[in-house]
């Protein structure tokens, strides 16, 4: 056996199947070898039986069909192992697409080219080819929509679907996300005209709302709640966004920051209501059930008949605690190549806990960017020889008002930690960026309407966190100044 083969198959026995279980699958077992191995042309009895799956039996199961288990899915058909090898079993009824496009273009009114699947399946949002329902079918993997898991056996290695359907597995990843946080009913959660936001029909049946709304409540100032604010504004609908904090995105935006985007956002028609807690939402006195009003914590009254709750969101563990959660940051823990504690079952994407190497200690990140990354790297090392451990730059972004007709499209984008003092460098019109520096490193940066070559930049500086001149950059005439300086730390610390 050549070398190559040899170390894939020693990985693939250590990541991949428990051994404790002998699986025999409605296919022939050439599992470990799959690279060398010859597909089988379309119309052999072979591939019959690997697309029809007569049999509960499955080598791998993804769970969840979000960002995570597309780009999960990508990775298997690179490595030659999807073809009637690969099950992904979701909740949702639509194949793996880029859910961040559900506040952006998604939302965008009727008369404003809103997005629509298939315009944005994975691998859209990193360049790939698109895959739609016919990709996965062409590609050999087995698709079970509408059909949350609800239960695994762990001993048995089998899951159980809400259909009743029986699946045994050999390698389990497990791609759940998240939930959308929610308000109890007993405070109004549940009236009809309360919207969470986390997949299409959800995304939906806000869009129905919103055709009909007048008065629009958006709760939260996070992500979530700045993006669908700038999507209501453009349905000219009257928009508050109400949140308990000082300022917009807390958990990253300077008060500074915060406050040239609470400027834009009024500009826009959004009327901003900050430090408010919420004491519940009020039905209408007509007994129809539908919201009327969101009643603030010092008593006052904003009227709506629509309201978009974005108040955070939970790791979708559901089945699988038993595979070992992480008490302090949630969802499924995981080791550095996204094993978690059971052999042969992994999590990646928003529900798992993962060591964040850069800064030493364990994080859960509800970002794109991670669950793509996490995903290729978890398969590799299911496949392949890989022994890396992951090692992640955290990375979010934002656009908002990028519809046509807007005041002013706005896209900014952050890498790092954003930990210790900052340096907030030109006037937002036309960019503005912002540094944290801690021991006199540069930790992270916010770039706001960069160029490509300069948003190219932030991963370098954050990655490599090089010793910086505070007093000179507070100096800097312009953001172009500034990220010269930057980069002159960077060739400096070299
Ligand atoms: C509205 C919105 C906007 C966002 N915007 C941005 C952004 O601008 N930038 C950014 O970086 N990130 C953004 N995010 C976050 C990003 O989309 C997530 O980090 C990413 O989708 C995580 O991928 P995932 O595969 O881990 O989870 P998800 O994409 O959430 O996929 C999880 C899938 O698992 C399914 N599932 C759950 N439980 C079960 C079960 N028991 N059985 C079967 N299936 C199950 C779900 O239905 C879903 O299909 C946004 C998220 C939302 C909701």
């Amino acid at each position: 056996m050549p070398s190559s083969v040899r170390r894939l198959t020693m990985a693939t026995i250590t990541n991949s199947l428990s051994l404790k279980h002998t699986l025999s699958f409605g296919f022939p077992q050439s599992k470990t070898l799959t690279r060398n191995r010859i597909p089988p042309s379309s119309n052999s009895l072979a591939f019959r039986c690997y697309a029809s799956y007569a049999n509960e039996n499955r080598e791998y199961v993804i769970v969840g069909g979000g960002n995570a288990a597309g780009y999960a899915a990508r990775t298997f058909v690179e490595h030659g192992v999807a073809d009637g090898r690969l099950c992904i079993v979701t909740k949702e009824a639509f194949a793996p697409y880029e859910r961040p496009a559900l506040t952006k273009a998604y939302l965008f009114p009727p008369d404003k080219k809103p997005a629509r699947l298939p315009g944005f399946h994975t691998c859209v949002g990193s360049g790939g080819e698109r895959q739609t329902p016919e990709w996965y079918k062409e590609k050999g993997i087995e698709m079970l929509y509408e059909d949350p898991v609800e239960n695994v056996d762990i001993e048995k290695q089998t899951l159980t679907t809400s259909s009743g359907k029986l699946l045994k597995y050999g390698s389990l990843i497990i791609a759940t996300g998240c939930t959308a946080s929610r308000f109890p009913a007993k405070i109004g959660g549940d009236l009809s005209g309360v919207h969470y936001i986390r997949d299409v029909a959800d995304a939906d049946a806000l869009i129905s709302s919103l055709g009909k709304a007048k008065k629009v409540v958006v709760v939260g100032g996070g992500y979530i709640g700045m993006e669908v604010a700038a999507a209501a504004v453009a349905w000219n609908l009257d928009t508050t966004i109400i949140f308990p904090e000082d300022h917009l995105l807390q958990r990253l935006f300077t008060p500074s920051l915060a406050r040239r985007y609470e400027e834009l956002y009024q500009k826009n028609g959004v009327k901003i209501l900050k430090g408010a807690s919420i004491k519940n939402l009020e039905a209408s006195s007509n007994g129809n059930g539908h919201v009327a009003a969101v009643k603030l914590g010092d008593g006052s009254i904003v009227e709506a008949d629509t309201v978009i709750i974005g108040i955070g969101s939970k790791p979708a563990v559901g089945p699988f605690e038993r595979v070992g959660l992480n008490t302090d940051v949630g969802g499924i823990k995981v080791d550095g190549q996204f094993r978690t504690s059971i052999p042969g079952v992994f999590a990646v994407g928003d529900v798992a806990a993962f060591p964040l190497k850069i800064y030493n200690r364990i994080a859960r990140v509800e970002h794109v960017d991670h669950a793509r990354r996490s995903a290729q790297h978890c398969v590799k090392a299911l496949l392949s020889a890989q022994t890396n451990t992951y090692d992640y730059l955290p990375y979010f972004y934002s656009r908002v008002f990028e519809y046509e007709g807007s005041l002013r499209k706005v896209w900014w984008q952050f890498f790092g930690d954003n930990v210790g003092e900052t340096v907030e460098i030109g006037n937002f019109d036309p960019k503005i960026a912002t540094f944290w520096i801690e021991s006199g490193k540069l930790k992270g940066v916010l770039l706001e309407s960069g160029s490509p070559e300069e948003f190219q930049l932030l991963p370098e500086l954050a990655r490599s966190q090089p010793p910086i001149d505070k007093a000179k950059l507070q100096n800097a005439s312009s953001v172009e100044e500034a990220l010269d300086i930057a980069r002159g730390s960077l060739k400096a610390a070299v």
